[in-house]
């Protein structure tokens, strides 16, 4: 597989030259929702491609842009945040900052809860523009590079994003379909410290085609215990739609990607203990995190 790692290049066309050709259109246009349009694609873009300029990050060396692409369940946000410390990057998961953003009140923040908890995706205007606050406020405290979880998700934020800053690699994780719905609504996030865990114990019989599988469930600390909550958009309705969203506006995102060979495709094995050496291994990591792990 031809991915290669390559190293941050600022972009070289301005994202006006790119997006010369949208015109300037309203939110409702990209999603079917009514939010009343404060912010258009093309300002959106340019927010973006100022803020993931790394012209100003005072760190030297090796940045790394990376992608998480993969289905609602599949476990994006552990093996990103897993990577992220290893690699001493950000861990940048949009689904986060769309809960921080509902998390405050008034008009925009309930019409947006509206979406989300039907299992439908914000519009591309929104999305990129709290990716670039988030981008921003990152290089003020010297961040580079990052781990993008859960963007982008649809082709027109995938090529926003190729017009202003140069990915390196976009790993695709795969999960069988049987445990993608059993892990989401096994999902239990600690309401005090943010932290995931997952009450569901996967065990899936082998057969002539494939072979058994089993994860066990990632119980929380017992001082998390009492304080779980499940996401609004976790229950079978509402996971089953962001399947077929994912089905419909990003698949199409891993060909827009494999095209370009920067698409890694990694099945999951198993749970954690299994696939994450695999998972090192096939990024070429292994070294670096037994060096890590050497020192800690
Ligand atoms: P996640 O935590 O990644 O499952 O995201 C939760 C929800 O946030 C999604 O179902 C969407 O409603 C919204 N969201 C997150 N990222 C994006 C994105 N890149 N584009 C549109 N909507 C998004």
């Amino acid at each position: 597989m031809a991915v290669s790692h390559r190293l941050f290049r600022p972009a070289t066309s301005t994202v006006k030259n790119i997006f010369s050709s949208y015109l300037i259109r309203s939110l409702s246009s990209s999603s079917g929702s009514s939010l009343d349009p404060e912010i258009d694609l093309k300002e959106a873009a340019s927010q973006l491609e100022k803020s993931s300029s790394s012209s100003s990050s005072p760190h030297k060396g090796r940045n790394f842009h990376w992608v998480f692409l993969g289905c609602p369940g599949v476990g994006k946000g552990t093996y990103a945040s897993r990577l992220s410390s290893l690699l001493g990057v950000p861990h940048i998961a949009t689904g986060d900052l769309v809960r921080e953003e509902l998390s405050s009140s008034g008009l925009l923040s309930s019409q947006l809860k509206e979406l989300v908890n039907h299992g439908k995706l914000v519009p591309d205007e929104f999305i990129i523009s709290l990716l670039s606050k988030r981008l921003e406020a990152g290089k003020e405290k010297g961040e580079s590079g990052y781990i993008l979880d859960g963007f982008p998700r649809t082709v027109t934020q995938a090529e926003i994003l190729e017009g202003v800053t140069n990915i390196d690699l976009v790993i695709n994780l795969k999960l069988r379909e049987e445990a993608l719905l059993a892990k989401c609504l096994g999902r239990r996030i600690c309401s005090e410290c943010g932290g995931n865990y997952n009450v569901a114990c996967i065990d899936i019989k082998g057969d002539d085609h494939s072979p058994r599988m089993y994860m066990p469930p990632l119980l929380p600390p017992p001082n998390c215990e009492s304080k779980l909550i499940t996401r609004a958009d976790d229950t079978e309705e509402v996971v089953k739609e962001r399947l077929r969203i994912y089905n419909k506006m990003t698949q199409p995102v891993e060909e827009f990607y494999r095209k370009r060979e920067k698409l890694l495709e990694f099945e999951l094995p198993g749970g954690i203990p299994e696939s994450w050496p695999r998972l090192l291994r096939a990024l070429h990591l292994e070294d670096l995190y037994d060096k890590k792990s050497a020192i800690a």
